[in-house]
């Protein structure tokens, strides 16, 4: 009699512990699928609309040179190098990089050409900004331009007067290069 409780009491406490068992591991189990994983990254925080990111092509932001999260506002006048508000070195209207900031600083420059560009001849100007670029980009030969406007009542328009300058150590090279696309340096 005795011995016929004392099995069913085991048994039921076998059954008891096989139950427990297996709702411990199936509370694991369902825990281990919800927690995230301790090093997944934090969600991106939106700060556009996917409308505004529609009305504006990625392709045409560009960035700081030296801040690649900053878009730029303007270029450096010497090496086109973009820059935003905080690189931006300002002399007069004239915007330099740092580095070229330091050379305008440093160096003796000499202005070579003057050229008075209206709207009605721009063209002038462009072939002029062309050869700058070029000098620039195939033998590092810096140019600035500083820009200036006269107002000539008698024609009702504005003029637009560019001043080019350039290193001394370059500056008779520089002006046979123009001379060649038939400008007229300074004497
Ligand atoms: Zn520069
Ligand atoms: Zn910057």
């Amino acid at each position: 009699m005795i011995d016929n409780i004392l099995y069913t009491l085991l048994t039921f406490l076998l059954l008891l512990i096989v139950v427990s068992f297996y709702f411990l591991l199936k509370i694991k189990f369902k825990n281990k699928i919800i927690e995230p994983p301790l090093d997944l990254p934090p969600l991106p925080i939106e700060t556009e609309t996917n409308d505004e990111i529609l009305n504006e092509p990625i392709s045409t932001k560009t960035f700081c040179i030296n801040h690649h999260d900053v878009e730029y506002e303007s270029t450096c006048q010497v090496c086109y190098a973009h820059l935003c508000h905080q690189c931006i070195h300002p002399v007069g209207s004239i915007h330099f990089c740092s580095t070229h900031l330091n050379l305008f600083r440093q160096e003796k420059w000499d202005l070579f050409l003057v050229l008075k560009t209206s709207p009605n001849n721009p063209e002038l100007g462009v072939i002029a900004f062309d050869l700058k670029k070029s000098l620039w980009e195939n033998q590092q030969i810096p140019i600035y331009i500083e820009t200036g406007y006269e107002i000539n009542v008698d024609q009702d328009r504005v003029d637009t007067i560019l001043k080019f300058h350039t290193l001394e150590n370059h500056l008779e090279y520089i002006k046979n290069v123009f001379r060649e696309k038939d400008f007229v340096p300074t004497p």
